[in-house]
């Protein structure tokens, strides 16, 4: 996948949700690619990379948890494992 179509899809997803972390909801004032969080991670399933649902809005702090600490432990991990199964599910059901 090309860097400017990553880009994109960072603004896309920022312009479509509120610009507040969704974990501890601290207001964020300008827009960063470092604010969008792949819910699926890049490697594993390509194709979803810039799927209009994969991802959570995260502050700096969170998007650390989500992906290098106890993500287990966050309060949106729920939500985010119910996108997750939901993505996992498309991706499987469009293979023949
Ligand atoms: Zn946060």
């Amino acid at each position: 996948m090309k860097k400017t179509k990553d880009i994109e899809w960072y603004k896309e997803a920022w312009e479509s949700r509120k610009h507040q972390c969704q974990e501890c909801g601290v207001h964020l004032p300008h827009f960063s690619p470092m604010y969008v969080s792949h819910i699926i991670s890049k490697g594993s399933y390509p194709s979803l990379r810039n799927h209009p649902e994969n991802f959570m809005i995260y502050c700096s702090q969170c998007h650390q948890l989500w992906e290098f600490g106890k993500r287990t432990e966050m309060k949106t991990y729920g939500e985010a494992m119910e996108i997750m199964d939901k993505l996992k599910k498309e991706y499987h059901e469009s293979k023949p």
